[in-house]
């Protein structure tokens, strides 16, 4: 199985008719850990991302910004983490978006991530995004009272405001040369329990336990209904959700690494060329090298 079409299954580029209900967290693509295939691709993954990166960077005229967004425990840091260790970290910036500082607040919200944007030639992470306005925030309508708003602007109105903007914001992201990547990491009810409880009961996994994951896990089902609003309404071709199925970690890490190295042979770079002056100058140089 090639990239793409394993891609195939879980790209979301046009929402209308997007149901997360559809969606199997278990699903591996008839892929199995234990055989060759899914272990070779996994490499093969590691390996195709740092050639991209490398021209990527070279190049200096695309940007990529890769968003992930999923309940707690679901594998953000480890897909990112692996993702991360094909590539130099020099290219690649990470930036995790926590409940946000007063002067966050103070402003509109959008403002702090897009001062977190990828450079041109970069690889740029968002471990949660502007997404979380859309979440979080609607699961818990009560976090919008922080938000210092004019109060005629806080009406059931303001999601779908929110939408345009952030459909807006992409479109304007892509039309000035970043490719917008955006993954869900979606697990079922279950597993996360299993996760949870596999923190609490193994030492070194209990400092990643907090109980406010359990309080937001009572609220599974709004989550569920937002994420699928949210991919519904911001699903583009040049903006694509990935609903990647997240029960097993090393498939999730298959499908994100996919992604992201299609996402960018899809740009079709090539290694900037020089002038004929310039090469002219270059053969000189070589020329003084070599005598010395
Ligand atoms: P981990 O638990 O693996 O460290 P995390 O991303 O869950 O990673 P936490 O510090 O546990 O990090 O959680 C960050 C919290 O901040 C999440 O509950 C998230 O919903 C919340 N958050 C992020 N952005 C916003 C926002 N704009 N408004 C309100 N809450 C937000
Ligand atoms: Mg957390």
């Amino acid at each position: 199985m090639n990239f793409h079409t394993l891609l195939d299954r879980y790209r979301v580029d046009d929402g209308k008719r997007f149901r997360l209900k559809d969606r199997d967290p278990a699903d591996c693509a008839g892929l199995s850990i234990e055989k060759r295939e899914a272990k070779q691709m996994l490499a093969e993954g590691v390996e195709r991302l740092s050639k991209l990166q490398e021209v990527l960077y070279a190049q200096d005229r695309w940007s990529v910004l890769t968003i992930f967004q999923a309940m707690d425990a679901a594998g953000k840091d480890s897909a990112i983490k692996h993702v991360m260790s094909g590539i130099n970290p020099q290219g690649c910036q990470v930036h995790a978006f926590k409940a946000p500082s007063t002067e966050e607040l103070d402003h509109d919200f959008l403002w702090r991530t897009t001062r977190a944007l990828p450079e041109r030639g970069r690889i740029g992470i968002f471990n949660r995004s502007y997404y979380e306005e859309v979440l979080v925030v609607r699961v818990h309508p009560e976090l919008l009272e922080r938000q210092q708003l004019p109060p005629d602007l806080v009406s059931p109105r303001i999601w779908g405001h929110r939408f345009n903007a952030i459909r807006a914001h992409e479109q304007h992201l892509a039309e000035s040369g970043c490719l917008v990547l955006k993954f869900f990491l979606h697990l079922s009810k279950e597993e996360q329990r299993r996760r949870f409880l596999d923190r609490l009961n193994d030492p070194e996994k209990l400092w990643k336990f907090s109980l406010g994951d359990v309080a937001e896990r009572r609220h599974w089902e709004a989550y569920q209904e937002a994420y699928q609003d949210a991919i519904r309404e911001t699903a583009a071709p040049h903006a694509p959700w990935f609903v990647v199925p997240a029960d097993q970690k090393w498939f999730s890490r298959l499908v994100v690494m996919a992604a992201v190295v299609d996402g960018l042979e899809s740009l079709k770079m090539t290694y900037p060329t020089v002038s004929p002056e310039t090469r002219a100058a270059y053969e000189k140089a070589r020329t003084e090298l070599e005598q010395e």
